[in-house]
């Protein structure tokens, strides 16, 4: 069976294939958006996630006719109350700025004391196919925000977030590590009881 996974984010295709398979699930070719070809594809203009994972899940499979799973995820901070949220890519106003968008939450966390400094990615993934198929799940990852950057790994605000039981940043983290943690890995593993099910029936 072939998935789309409504991204150009090659992390975000890797992560999706070595879930699929380590969880044991052949038999699934998963395609990003540059192996399509191209469609019209919708800002991300709804005030949640999950709004958002939806609209770009049905553009796909609308446009492709392929199952396909969008994504939507962010940083959602204690002391900011929940924001970022559905503006982290673009917090300091430039879109994907991923330095400028850390350094601008640690200058508005700077008097934030330690014990106030909480924090949880959140990731959620839409799944739209065949025969009105529509599913929405949300994976959570709860940790703080550090003072200062630390980690080379991944991407965004990983240098700045310390998952909880842990005292490196997620950016310190392997790969393989952060898929077994993250939001983005336990909203994708949500997902998988329904693309065993659409693979069974392909
Ligand atoms: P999107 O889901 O691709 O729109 O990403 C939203 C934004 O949230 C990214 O640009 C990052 O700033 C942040 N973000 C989402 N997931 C992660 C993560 O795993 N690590 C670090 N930052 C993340």
């Amino acid at each position: 069976m072939k998935l789309l996974l409504a991204s150009r984010n090659a992390k975000k295709l890797g992560e999706l294939r070595r879930i699929l398979a380590f969880e044991g699930l052949e038999g699934i070719e998963v395609l990003g958006l540059s192996d399509v070809p191209e469609f019209p594809e919708a800002p991300e203009t709804e005030p949640t996630f999950e709004g958002n994972a939806l609209l770009k899940a049905r553009d796909a499979f609308n446009a492709t006719g392929l199952p396909s799973v969008a994504d939507d995820s962010g940083i959602a901070i204690d002391a900011l109350n929940g924001m970022p949220g559905v503006l982290s890519a673009r917090w300091s106003g430039r879109h994907g700025d991923d330095l400028a968008n850390l350094e601008l939450v640690l200058g508005q966390l700077r008097d934030v004391p330690d014990e106030r400094r909480g924090a949880a990615f959140v990731c959620t993934a839409a799944l739209v196919g065949p025969d009105g198929l529509e599913v929405v799940v949300r994976g959570e990852w709860r940790g703080e925000i550090t003072r200062e950057p630390r980690g080379a790994n991944g991407f965004g605000y990983d240098p700045i977030f310390r998952p909880e039981g842990h005292e490196v940043t997620s950016a310190e983290l392997t790969p393989e590590e952060k898929d077994k943690l993250s939001h983005r890995g336990r909203a994708l593993r949500l997902l998988l009881p329904e693309l065993r099910k659409l693979n069974a029936g392909s």
